[in-house]
């Protein structure tokens, strides 16, 4: 049988089956109806594996907007990207997903299981819509926030709240301060708070950056160097959760 994991992000929803041998993959916007979104995402990956019959498919659904959604089991976010960190990066101790609106960080024990989490998900202060909002600002995409290069000299980000950041960053480009600079300040500020959040629960061991925002590997840089511990982005880091739910419907 076929198992089916659909993480129903607030930004992002994304799929993967596993059909006991490999994985197919599919993401696409969560958008204002995240139950078509999820419904999508469930008939793609489907397609891409040849599942023709229902009898033959298992559905676990997480994410925030996964209680929308008629799956055969629900399952939490925590436990299904602990499931999906373990598996694409074995040997990290602790788990830091940055996603669209909320950061979480999770600790695992040597058997994957999760022994302590903790979430931000009341400001987007710290999260990719927090340098979404910013590339507006600046006129460039999230792709130009990864490719600064190394020598950028560094312009320091004081407002931490994504509304006074802002306005920082609108009086940083009047006075002349070059979009690089801001760029990796922003990001700057951005690996800061990761490396506190990540400091409130763990303290040793490899990091696992999962999440759309592991796709900038000079964040996991800023991260790396501000713990000193080594962090680990794996290839398909975004789909971390969708992967944990497929392997736990799998039974795996
Ligand atoms: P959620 O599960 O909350 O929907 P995701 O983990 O899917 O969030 O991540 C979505 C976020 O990833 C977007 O808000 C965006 O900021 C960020 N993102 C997407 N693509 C990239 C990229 N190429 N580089 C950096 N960040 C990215």
């Amino acid at each position: 049988m076929a198992s089916i994991g659909i993480d129903i992000g607030s930004t992002a929803t994304k799929g993967v089956l596993w059909n006991g041998s490999g994985f197919e993959f599919y993401l696409t916007p969560t958008g204002w109806t995240p139950g078509e979104s999820a419904a999508k995402a469930v008939a793609q990956v489907r397609r891409r594996g040849h599942i023709l019959k229902n009898e033959d498919l298992h559905v676990t659904a997480t994410g925030y907007g996964r209680n929308v959604f008629q799956a055969d089991k629900r399952v939490t976010e925590i436990t299904c990207h602990a499931a999906g960190a373990h598996y694409l990066a074995p040997e990290a101790s602790t788990v830091l997903d940055i996603g669209g609106q909320d950061s979480k960080v999770i600790t695992l024990g040597p058997d994957g299981r999760v022994t302590d989490f903790l979430m931000n998900d009341k400001c987007a202060a710290g999260t990719g819509r927090f340098l979404q909002n910013m590339a507006v600002h600046l006129g460039c995409s999230l792709q130009d926030f990864a490719a600064i290069p190394e020598n950028t000299p560094f312009q320091p980000i004081n407002n931490m709240c994504t509304v006074f950041a802002e306005s920082e960053v609108i009086g940083l480009l009047a006075q002349g301060v070059a979009k690089e600079s801001i760029c990796l300040g922003l990001l700057d500020s951005v690996a800061q708070r990761a490396a506190n959040l990540i400091s409130r629960i763990s303290d040793y061991g490899d990091i696992c950056f999962t999440g759309g925002c592991a796709q900038n590997g000079l964040l996991g840089k800023l991260i790396e160097k501000k713990t000193k511990r080594r962090v680990i982005i794996p290839e398909r880091a975004q789909y971390a959760g969708a992967l944990g739910a497929a392997l736990i419907g799998a039974g795996m």
